[in-house]
């Protein structure tokens, strides 16, 4: 571990890319395979690979007291450390005492790593950080506690440590990156291009691969800008999922690629028992299933609805009935034993069509009940009405478009997911080949009441507001939101809240309300995180209100009647 924290050193001394990946390539190079393959892992900012279901599960707030206590330091010493350094890594390599650390490998520290992810509960974890942090020097505890935060911080993407893998080992950059891209893991990636056999990277099921990225549209006209006959879907507004089917094993991964199949039980019923194995792309929404004479199947409800079913791991039967949940199939990566990557979205989508309308095989349903526990019971009649291919439309004129976009609006949808037929299924990427057209967002007028000091090289200045809209005659936060400002802005804001600091939390200053902002956001949901009782979901600053006084920002009850809206 001692060669890899020299080998970041270096990284982050110097700017220049190449010079970077040489570093990276020689220090690979220097290292068994094995020790080089978990290296590449951490290189990339992760303790586990990406595909990999172990999270440390281990906040900042208590990696902050082991380094406290560690190091003998007081709160406001530690506080001083980080607002001049910018993160928890560099003030552990700072303030921890010097120590001749017990010369943990890589691999050591990996398997620290996972004897931290398995343990239960804030306690045991705690001493397994303390232990693992008092056995290393301060400049290798800088670096597992920036991979234990998941930022290295020195300039280094994974991309990089791909073209590092290409230099020490051999293989072409793209041969590289297709390996990674498939197998969802550099250190694999990397075991390969040692033996030479990167051509033998294979998609495998149940290993989530990228989820292919959209760019946003200013307009129809814009979007159309990119490739004249679209394809165009609603865009949907739940949660990304990519669902791998073989047989009756079905097993759900979200955008993050974590997995989570055990908070949608409903879905694998009706996942099962596709005719081929098959990896799905799609949004899953709350749904609300219409009356039997309608002749749509039902449409998909808010984000805010959906929410009620994310993050549990055990789903009572009740809560199943009360927001139901459909999967809506848009993609196809992988089926009958092929990869569909490289093949247009036009024939992916026909096999897609061709897939869901095949006979499935019959298997047990499976449902859970509240213990968690596997039953059985008999298939209920609208299982497969679960899985729904996501309706495509066609548009070549920004007046199709425009009709296409109200229409999703009327249906309660986000806007609009416009693609282009010809374009390949690109994973972890952004491109032009899929734009979003979102609907215009609400905004509030807000006032700024609590200021925190920014992350990496913001964390000299005020950045980060929590702002309030008014109830009645009290102040009731709502949001939190860090983007939109420029760097020039910022300063000044920041001279403003140092003068009119109400209160000094360490982090965090109250300031004096004064300061009115105009915030935008995705959607607005229920939250008790603040006191006003909704959060706003991705909230970004407009613009500054200077003309505006505390007393004209917008009330609860406008932010009330922005959520009701929302709802319908
Ligand atoms: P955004 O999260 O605003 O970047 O928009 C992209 C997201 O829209 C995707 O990651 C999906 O979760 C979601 N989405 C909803 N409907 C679709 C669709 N028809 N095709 C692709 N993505 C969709």
């Amino acid at each position: 571990m001692r060669k890899l924290a020299e080998a970041c050193e270096r990284i982050a001394a110097t700017t220049k890319k190449l010079e970077k990946v040489s570093i990276v390539a020689d220090y690979l190079r220097s290292r068994t395979t094995e020790e080089a393959a978990v290296s590449a892992v951490f290189l990339s900012g992760r303790p586990f690979p990406m595909w990999q279901e172990a999270t440390l599960q281990v906040g900042g707030s208590l990696l902050w007291r082991v380094v406290q206590e560690l190091s003998g330091k007081s709160e406001q010493e530690l506080t001083a450390a980080y607002r001049k350094l910018g993160d928890l890594g560099a003030v552990a390599g700072e303030i921890l005492p010097s120590h001749p650390g017990a010369d943990l490998s890589a691999l050591e520290v990996q398997r620290r790593f996972r004897q931290i992810a398995v343990a239960r509960g804030p306690a045991a974890k705690t001493a397994l950080v303390r232990e693992l942090l008092s056995q290393v020097t301060p400049l290798e505890a800088k670096y597992i506690v920036k991979i234990m935060t998941g930022d290295l911080r020195i300039g280094l993407k994974e991309s990089l440590v791909e073209e590092a893998i290409a230099k020490a080992y051999g293989g072409t950059l793209g041969e590289v990156q297709r390996a990674n891209m498939l197998l969802g893991d550099i250190g694999e990636t990397l075991q390969l291009a040692a033996g030479g056999k990167l051509g033998e990277g294979r998609m495998r099921l149940f290993h989530p691969l990228g989820f292919m990225l959209a760019s946003p549209a200013e307009s129809a006209e814009d979007a159309l800008s990119y490739f004249h006959n679209a394809v165009v879907e609603d865009k949907y507004d739940g949660i990304r999922a990519q669902a791998h089917c073989a047989g009756d094993e079905v097993r759900i991964f979200s955008r993050t690629r974590d997995e989570i199949t055990e908070s949608f039980p409903e879905l694998l019923d009706a996942l099962a028992g596709l005719p081929q194995d098959a990896v799905l792309d799609g949004e899953i929404v709350a749904w609300s299933y219409l009356a039997a004479e309608s002749n749509e199947a039902g449409r998909a409800l808010p984000f805010s609805a959906l929410q009620q079913r994310l993050g549990r791991k055990k789903v009572s039967e009740e809560m199943m009935q009360r927001v139901p949940v459909v999967y809506l199939a848009f993609d196809v990566i992988y089926a009958g034993g092929e990869l569909l990557i490289d093949r247009p979205l036009r024939e992916r989508a026909k096999i897609l069509d061709e897939l869901l309308a095949m006979e499935r095989t019959p298997v047990k349903p499976r449902s859970r009940n509240d213990q968690g526990q596997l039953i059985f019971e008999p298939p209920e009649p609208e299982t497969n009405a679960r899985v729904i291919r996501a309706p495509v439309f066609q548009a070549s004129s920004a007046e199709e478009l425009d009709q296409l976009f109200e229409a999703a609006q009327a249906r309660g949808n986000e806007g609009l997911m416009v693609k282009d037929p010809e374009s390949v299924y690109t994973p972890g990427r952004r491109g032009k080949s899929w734009l979003k057209m979102k609907r215009e967002l609400a905004t509030l007028d807000v006032v700024v009441t609590a200021v925190e000091y920014g992350h990496g090289k913001r964390i000299r200045v005020l950045s980060d507001y929590t702002f309030a809209v008014r109830d009645a005659d009290r102040l009731v936060n709502i949001g939190k939101a860090y983007s939109g400002l420029t760097d020039v802005e910022i300063a000044e804001m920041t001279r403003w809240f140092l003068e009119h600091m109400v209160e000094d939390q360490g982090f965090r200053l109250i300031v004096e309300p004064k300061i009115v902002l105009e915030v935008a956001f995705n959607n607005m949901m229920k939250s008790d995180r603040h006191n006003s009782g909704y959060a706003l979901r991705f909230p970004r600053i407009v613009r500054l209100r200077p003309d505006k006084l505390p007393e004209e920002v917008d009330t609860i009850e406008r932010a009330r009647e922005i959520y009701e809206k929302q709802k319908n």
